[in-house]
């Protein structure tokens, strides 16, 4: 089952068809009311009607205003090893603040020359819990996306130990979509492409932590809430381990892609956006 945003207003997506969910069955229209409600959406959504043609480009973030954003950092061993780590024994997790979280067709202001690219699949939480097992976990998560953690490096960098969570989370620096999808095939191919050249390409089957382990260690510490993201980490290829560094411009488009959950471009422009 695929969920989307469409100018605000939650629908479902068959093939080239979005369904009001609101008008069809009373859900919504805020997309983040159907994640309150989900267990009754997704036993009402098997029995909805057709819908009709839509616009993708009023396609805005699936989750528009979740109340908390986790990343994971080093969970694909070959990135770890780029970055000049082992692959962690527990995960290492940082926020993006959810300012930052944008839809797929947002243009993101460069607020300095050292942005980099990260793409991600990005776990959305359903039914909230707290200390959720790690067998339970699947119960909890509404479904999948593709994401963007953008990552300006020079702020990253700032202070001793550095610090991720400001340098991610610049105004843009969270693009998801196009759609929330219900399941995601574990061993699907994420892909970058800049300028429709492949960046970043790996099998979400070499995540450290898959998600459901990171929704009970997530959950063992904070009560997860319905809409809150996950952004599960990025793979080898990201611009500034490259040799000489590459860093986004106004003149690149980023290409961000999961198998079967869809894919989306990123555009850039000036500062402030
Ligand atoms: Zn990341």
């Amino acid at each position: 089952m695929r969920l989307a945003n469409l100018a605000g207003r939650a629908v479902l997506i068959t093939g080239d068809r979005a369904l009001d969910v609101f008008d069809a069955g009373g859900f919504g229209p805020d997309p983040m009311d159907v994640l309150e409600n989900w267990a009754a959406f997704t036993a009402w959504a098997p029995s909805a009607p057709a819908g009709s043609p839509y616009d993708p480009a009023l396609l805005g973030a699936p989750v528009p205003r979740p109340r908390q954003v986790f990343a994971v950092a080093l969970n694909y061993p070959p990135h770890a090893a780029e970055a000049g780590f082992e692959p962690p024994a527990d995960p290492l997790v940082f926020t993006k603040f959810p300012t930052c979280v944008a839809g797929p067709h947002e243009t993101v202001g460069l607020p300095g020359d050292r942005v980099d690219w990260e793409v991600e699949l990005v776990a959305v939480i359903g039914r909230g819990g707290h200390r959720i097992p790690r067998e339970r976990a699947p119960e909890h998560v509404a479904g999948y996306t593709v994401g963007q953690d953008l990552s300006e490096r020079r702020v990253q960098a700032l202070g001793n130990p550095p610090q991720f969570s400001l340098a991610k989370s610049f105004p843009g620096f969270g693009p998801t979509g196009p759609h929330l999808v219900t399941e995601v095939d574990p061993a699907a191919t994420i892909t970058c492409l800049l300028n429709g050249e492949v960046v970043q390409r790996a099998s979400l089957a070499d995540m450290v932590f898959a998600v459901p382990e990171l929704v009970a260690r997530l959950s063992a510490v904070c009560p997860l809430l319905p809409g809150d993201l996950i952004f599960t980490g990025t793979p080898a290829g990201v611009g500034n381990r490259r040799t000489p560094p590459r860093y986004l411009t106004a003149d690149d488009v980023l290409t961000s892609r999961i198998d079967r959950l869809g894919e989306f471009r990123t555009r850039f422009g000036p500062w402030p956006p």
